[in-house]
């Protein structure tokens, strides 16, 4: 165990002083996605038009962040950051980015109480084991997110501001008020934490990344009967494109037969052992 922590503290480090390999990839041209050490920030837009980022990661990233970002769309601000929950691994930078910027910030009306400090989330569950914890314990914020200056609730119709072709689908489970977003005419779609593409309990994942469909993060999610539910939807959608918040992003046959298998097999495949009732 020891030695594990101690790679992933020299991985950190090696990390911190790659800031010039922040740089977004592009998933198709009006997508791109940074990937951070431990979660996805989403770019939507092409270059040199409007754009929106989704999910901000770590507070420990946002300059890094911002350079993804101006690389990609030089001094243009977004519109508006989208997120697709609020935990401190997808909401760390949203107030300096948003102060940055000046945008606001939007999320589901269900999670609004969290990141303006009326409620917090569950404590992880350190049951569950694994890799994503020995990193998260570096990682973890002393304090919530606190951005009620910038917050505000999505419309309740589905639509997300400032983009046209995007809904969001509500996909609850890992957290109360947790959104996803979809493009039909592509069927790309942005998973926040209702999926992962990669086990975040596995010690090796962040460092050797393997692609498959995993349920979402175990350490975080408070409801797994609901966060079932949110798994069969995202499978009827069908999607070609999937961009999680943690791991690479997926397309094709494999993707699509293991979302599937995920769908029908989710209380073997995603609830830990030990959690299953
Ligand atoms: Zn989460
Ligand atoms: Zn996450």
């Amino acid at each position: 165990m020891q030695t594990l922590e101690r790679n992933y503290s020299d991985k950190w480090k090696e990390y911190e002083r790659d800031f010039d390999h922040a740089v977004a990839e592009e998933v198709i041209r009006d997508v791109a996605y940074y990937r951070t050490l431990l979660s996805n920030i989403i770019m939507i837009g092409a270059p040199n038009e409007d754009w929106v980022l989704v999910d901000t990661s770590l507070r420990q990233y946002h300059d890094r962040i911002l350079h993804a970002c101006e690389e990609r769309y030089g001094t243009k601000p977004p519109k508006a950051i989208i997120l697709t929950h609020g935990h401190f691994d997808h909401a760390g930078s949203a107030k300096k980015l948003a102060e940055h910027w000046q945008v606001p910030v939007y999320i589901h009306e269900a999670e609004m109480d969290y990141v303006t400090g009326k409620k917090a989330y569950p404590p992880g569950d350190p049951t569950v084991g694994g890799g994503l914890i020995s990193l998260l314990s570096a990682a973890f914020p002393t304090k919530p997110v606190h951005l009620e200056k910038m917050i505000k609730p999505l419309p309740n119709d589905g639509t997300i501001p400032h983009l046209k072709e995007w809904r969001y689908i509500e996909t609850p489970g890992h957290t109360p008020g947790h959104i996803s977003l979809y493009r039909e005419k592509d069927q790309i779609f942005i998973a926040g934490d209702a999926i992962s593409t990669e086990k975040p309990e596995s010690s090796w994942s962040v460092i050797f990344p393997f692609q498959h469909i995993y349920g979402p993060p175990a350490y975080f999610t408070e409801d797994w009967m609901t966060a079932e539910q949110s798994v069969k939807k995202i499978a009827a959608l069908n999607p070609s494109v999937i961009i999680a918040g943690h791991g690479i992003p997926m397309h094709g046959e494999m993707m699509q037969k293991e979302l599937k298998e995920l769908a029908t097999n989710f209380i073997d495949q995603a609830i830990p052992k030990h959690k299953r009732h």
